[in-house]
């Protein structure tokens, strides 16, 4: 039995998240996981809970919101 870190529930199904860091995050939910540990998008803020794109040492949700934020090298599969 493990407590959520995010909303402090006692679940018997909580999971641990570890990091590339190393450091390890306890959670009830991929709900409360995605809100503590998934990254922000640099141009809308939202949360990243797909792959992603990298650039500049920026992430993005989508190579639109990288364009908006002037990045130009990032391209979404089409
Ligand atoms: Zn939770
Ligand atoms: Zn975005």
């Amino acid at each position: 039995m493990a407590r959520c870190e995010v909303c402090g529930n006692d679940y018997d199904k909580a999971f641990t998240v570890r990091l590339s860091d190393g450091s390890e995050h306890v959670f009830d939910s991929f709900e409360c996981a995605i809100h503590a540990v998934a990254p922000e998008c640099d141009h809308c803020g939202c949360h990243i809970i797909g792959h992603g794109s990298e650039a500049d040492g920026r992430i993005f949700c989508c190579a639109n919101c990288a364009k908006h934020a002037g990045v130009s090298t990032l391209k979404d599969r089409e």
